[in-house]
């Protein structure tokens, strides 16, 4: 076996099945982020989604015994939408994040993993190797900056100069010893327009997240949102692009390239009202295979409440209103009477004063009391 030809082979065959970036890495463990989690661990910056053993997401070896190297994998997903809907009074729009556009990238960069598979497996008999995507151990972004796909931003996300940082990652540890690709130079240079654009403040020093404050995270939660984050969320029905969209690298980054993450405008810019009302069995037809939706339907439900109030979307009161007196969930009643009060109608007074005769749910009575408190500073105003 000539290990130089099969690497060559390897990553031609790569082009082939749209792998658009391919990297290898050495499976040494990752000490400089081990050192970063711990910190962030500290500061309670996580966001809580990720594993949580700190000794498996930087020690390649501990989840493939004989690990040597580690195949990074980078997928270039689309940031301009053709015919993109233009929402209007009356009838407003929310938003998901682009890489929820299109076919989930789960499943996309596992089916390109698994063809890698194969194919090293034909033609690597003594192969040992273990793939993973975004929910796997491993972090994504540190393999990718050492098998050299881009360079770790101040954003935090991997910026490559061929895709900007529109790209989905995952990775293979292997036992194949091969030639490894050196890391690519930091190319952010004096810029900090990320950092200062944030809207919540959440890239706290260059390269580093506090996914508590990142609106990404946020909209991903299933609680009531924390007042401080209402406002600022806008019309974000899941995640947050506004790091990756102002930034320089990414122009005239399009990358529309794989018709699979094409997204379908209706999908990723929907209409915010009938989402207050969909049922589950719709939602999961509708929105099911989309990346955006793997929390299920409260919280785009919470984060399309909270997109009306953003538009002061008056047309939308009645039915908050009616969210706010008959859903069984306190969290959506209690939202609902926040931005009631927020849009700041009559009608939406009257509503709010009549509910807080009747609510039992002491958090949801809360809401309807910052609801009313709109009211007061409406007329001092
Ligand atoms: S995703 Fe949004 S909230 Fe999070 S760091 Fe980037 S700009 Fe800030
Ligand atoms: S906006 Fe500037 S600092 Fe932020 S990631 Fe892009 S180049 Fe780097």
């Amino acid at each position: 076996m000539n290990l130089d030809q099969f690497q060559k082979d390897l990553v031609a065959y790569a082009a082939t099945i749209g792998i658009d970036k391919i990297g290898f890495a050495s499976a040494e463990p990752f000490f400089s982020l081990k050192h970063q989690l711990i910190r962030q661990q500290q500061l309670n910056y996580q966001s809580g989604f990720e594993e949580p053993d700190i000794e498996k997401r930087t020690h390649p070896e501990l989840l493939l015994e004989e690990a040597v190297s580690i195949i990074s994998i980078a997928i270039a997903y689309p940031s301009k939408m053709d015919d993109a809907p233009r929402g209007v009074r009356g009838a407003r729009r929310g938003i998901f994040s682009r890489s929820s556009w299109g076919q989930d990238y789960h499943s996309a960069l596992r089916e390109r993993l698994m063809q890698l598979e194969a194919y090293i497996a034909a033609h690597y008999p003594d192969a040992r190797m273990r793939s993973m995507v975004d929910t796997g151990e491993l972090s994504d972004r540190a393999v990718a900056e050492r098998a050299g796909i881009g360079w770790s931003a101040k954003n935090t996300n991997i910026i490559t100069p061929e895709f900007g940082s529109y790209v989905y990652l995952g990775e293979m540890i292997t036992n194949i010893p091969f030639r490894l690709d050196e890391p690519m130079e930091d190319q952010c240079g004096d810029c900090r327009l990320c950092i200062d654009t944030c809207p919540t403040g959440a890239i706290v020093e260059g390269g580093q997240l506090n996914a508590q404050r990142c609106i990404s995270f946020l909209t991903q939660t299933k609680g009531f949102l924390p007042d401080e984050f209402r406002t600022v969320i806008g019309n974000r029905l899941y995640g947050c692009d506004t790091c990756q969209t102002v930034c320089p690298k990414n122009k005239r980054k399009t990358n529309q390239i794989h018709p699979e993450f094409q997204p379908d405008p209706e999908l990723a810019k929907p209409l915010l009202e009938p989402l207050l009302t969909i049922s589950n069995r719709e939602f999961k037809e509708r929105f099911g295979a989309m990346a955006g939706s793997w929390r299920g339907k409260k919280p785009i439900q919470r984060n399309a409440i909270l997109a009306l109030a953003h538009f002061k979307e008056e047309s939308a009161v009645p039915a908050l209103i009616a969210l706010m007196e008959q859903d069984e969930r306190p969290m959506i009643r209690g939202t609902a009477a926040w931005a009631v009060g927020k849009i700041g109608t009559a009608e939406g007074f009257a509503a709010l004063t009549e509910r807080l005769e009747v609510e039992a749910d002491g958090e949801v009575r809360e809401e309807i009391e910052k609801g009313l408190a709109f009211y007061t500073e409406l007329q001092k105003g």
